[in-house]
């Protein structure tokens, strides 16, 4: 194993401070420097030796230690030191965020790991699954719905499911160098719910994972009903036989209406083959009829609000990817969407299957701007 060299090397700059926080990951380490100056109009990082100047002194926060840094050698004539990074760390990204005064470091782990004890806000809220609880069983939650009225619950906008694709032995769509769907996925609904944290520590966020599970699509909704969320966000990677297929769009639940969203229909709703409890001969859950009836009418009531929040999404990825291409709004008939008791949207990021859009899906820069645009649009509409 070898061990990598990392290197800040920050100038001095009087009465600078940046501050640390470390968001712990089961995928790596984020590490958030925070300055109090913008940090600077050029950054050079060439390898694993990061530049920012004018800089500040960074204090290595002492839990950070242990798995990840053998040790630190402050510089003699500057206030830069070199990190010499443990086995854990497997590589490194960063990224500047557009205000110049946060930078993220991520130490991506070599293995997945769990650091409960370095939890910032608590081990990451993914309650336990239970295929029994059924809130179509609620009376008065289906009078609602059978009166044409919205779930009872969404009149405080308080609770966030964000939902990564795919999981565990379901790897989602296999990028043009073997890369899978499952894991940019998974990266990018951290960052969000890394960013709503930050952003708006008020609202509850939930992951339907936040590892590198297995969930079957029904208890991806049913969880978003039983925690009584007010908005349901799946997030996926595109993919195409074509690989110059390109570009992001986000969906709203509906009939597919183009061939084109029928194809993206077809392909996340393949998952289904891995979910206990699916007829494939009659292509039916064993679940009952009734929370498909109550599905329908859940669906209907929250279309316009469902593609207003899949407006906002696509509006806010349009204005951060200028260079890639806005494939729009579009309406399919995705199961994971389906049963979901409030506006529910599915975002397709980029193509998988594009070389070019895996290579960005596996910068930190493009799936921390991708998070940061999702956040954006869930803003605005919450304040709707
Ligand atoms: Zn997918």
């Amino acid at each position: 194993m070898i061990s990598l060299h990392l290197l800040f090397c920050m100038a001095a700059l009087t009465g600078g401070t940046v501050s640390t926080r470390i968001i712990p990951r089961y995928d790596g380490l984020l590490m958030e420097l925070t300055s109090s100056e913008v940090i600077t109009d050029s950054i050079t990082i060439t390898g694993y030796s990061v530049n920012v100047r004018p800089g500040h002194r960074v204090i290595m926060p002492e839990a950070f230690l242990p798995f990840w840094v053998f040790g630190w050698e402050p510089d003699a004539d500057s206030c830069g030191f070199t990190v010499e990074l443990t086995d854990a760390v497997d590589s490194l990204e960063y990224s500047l965020r557009e205000d110049g005064r946060v930078m993220l470091i991520f130490f991506r782990a070599a293995e997945p790991l769990l650091f409960p004890e370095l939890s910032w806000k608590g081990p990451p809220r993914e309650p336990a699954y239970s295929d029994s609880e059924q809130i179509y069983s609620d009376s008065s939650i289906i009078a609602a719905l059978e009166m044409g009225q919205q779930s009872p619950w969404l009149d405080d906008f308080d609770c966030i499911v964000i939902d990564p694709g795919h999981g565990g032995r379901d790897p989602g769509a296999v990028g043009y160098t073997g890369t899978f769907e499952k894991d940019r996925a998974l990266e990018i609904a951290l960052l969000v719910r890394d960013i709503l944290n930050i952003r708006r520590p008020d609202l509850e966020i939930v992951m339907t994972r936040s590892t590198d599970c297995y969930v079957s699509l029904g208890a991806r909704t049913r969880l978003a009903n039983s925690m009584k969320a007010d908005l349901f966000i799946s997030i996926h990677c595109n993919a195409a036989t074509n690989s110059s297929a390109n570009g992001f769009e986000t969906f709203f639940l509906s009939r597919a209406r183009t061939d084109d969203s029928r194809a993206v229909e077809m392909l996340e709703n393949s998952v289904i083959e891995y979910d206990e409890g699916y007829d494939a001969a009659s292509h039916t859950f064993q679940d009952d009829a009734l929370s498909f009836l109550l599905a329908d009418i859940a669906q209907n009531i929250y279309l316009e609000r469902s593609s207003s929040l899949a407006v906002e999404i696509q509006d806010s990825m349009a204005d951060r990817f200028t260079g890639n291409a806005s494939r729009g709004v579009k309406q399919a008939g995705f199961y994971v969407l389906r049963g979901a008791l409030m506006p529910s949207v599915l975002v397709e990021i980029a193509f998988i299957s594009n070389p070019g859009e895996e290579q960005m899906l596996q910068s930190l820069d493009f799936r921390l701007a991708s998070a940061e645009a999702i956040v954006d649009a869930v803003l605005k509409f919450a304040e709707q």
